[in-house]
């Protein structure tokens, strides 16, 4: 059982994701975290705040060669963001397909932009791509006392230990 335990433990991964001012905007805070929690991950911290445009380009750092560079920070950093980490076996690769694609034109109806976005400029939600940089936005966005280790009841329904 503590085996059993520990395997679980080591398989949780963790991911960033935030509802950019857009979504904020819009009313959808409540649907998009809905949508994460009903599949069955675990929100482990969350916190409102508008990002400065320096912090936007940390953010985006990867993204500063890009001609939409500019808008995209000065757009992130233009209203209250929604930071959340979520927890959950297989998080990061599930979190970007309920996401779906970072066009809405291209993302699929069932996922959170194919059903609630339009356009790549207003695409409503960041989600972490993978281990390193869900690890480095993490660290970006929160101090590690705002990441709240705990035991969902939930966990026994939604993982099989056996
Ligand atoms: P994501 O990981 O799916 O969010 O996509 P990327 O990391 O490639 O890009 C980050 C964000 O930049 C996207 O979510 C969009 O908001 C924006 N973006 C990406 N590509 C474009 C583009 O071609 N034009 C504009 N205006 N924004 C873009
Ligand atoms: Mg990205």
């Amino acid at each position: 059982m503590l085996q059993d335990q520990e395997a679980h433990a080591a398989e949780m991964e963790r991911t960033f994701i935030a509802i950019k001012p857009d979504g904020g905007q819009r009313g959808l805070v409540a649907e998009i975290i809905c949508r994460f929690e009903r599949k069955g991950f675990k929100l482990v911290a969350i916190k409102m705040l508008v990002p400065s445009k320096e912090f936007a380009q940390k953010h985006y750092d990867d993204l500063k060669e890009k001609p939409f560079f500019d808008g995209l920070c000065e757009f992130l950093s233009s209203g209250p963001v929604i930071a959340m980490v979520w927890e959950g076996e297989g998080v990061i690769k599930y979190g970007r397909k309920l996401i779906g694609a970072t066009d809405p034109q291209k993302s699929e109806p069932g996922t959170i932009r194919g059903d609630l976005a339009v356009v790549v400029g207003r695409n409503i939600i960041h989600g972490s791509d993978g281990l390193e940089t869900a690890k480095n936005e993490i660290n970006l966005w929160f101090q590690p006392q705002e990441l709240v280790s705990y035991t969902s009841n939930a966990e026994n329904w939604i993982y099989a230990v056996n």
